[in-house]
């Protein structure tokens, strides 16, 4: 059973300050136990963010952030 989580975080792959690894990293050390990486418009970080997640125990779900339209207002969807 997962604890503690995060799923809306942004890596250094769209508009974030840290690297994938380096963000799983932090959830370790902050007894975060599952993420999900939602970066803007790319699936980019997702690969190494599991990776160094499988190693370090932290369950990294695969997500994205999508901007959009609606109408004339801009939507971001986390999936
Ligand atoms: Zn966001």
């Amino acid at each position: 059973m997962y604890i503690k989580g995060d799923f809306h975080i942004h890596s250094s792959e769209s508009d974030g300050a840290l690297k994938p690894g380096e963000i799983v990293l932090l959830a370790k050390e902050r007894n975060i136990d599952i993420i999900s990486l939602t970066d803007h418009n790319t699936v980019k970080g997702n690969k190494q963010a599991i990776v160094v997640g499988n190693i370090h125990g932290v369950k990294v779900i695969p997500g994205i952030e999508l901007s959009t339209r609606y109408h004339r207002n801009q939507v971001h969807i986390l999936g």
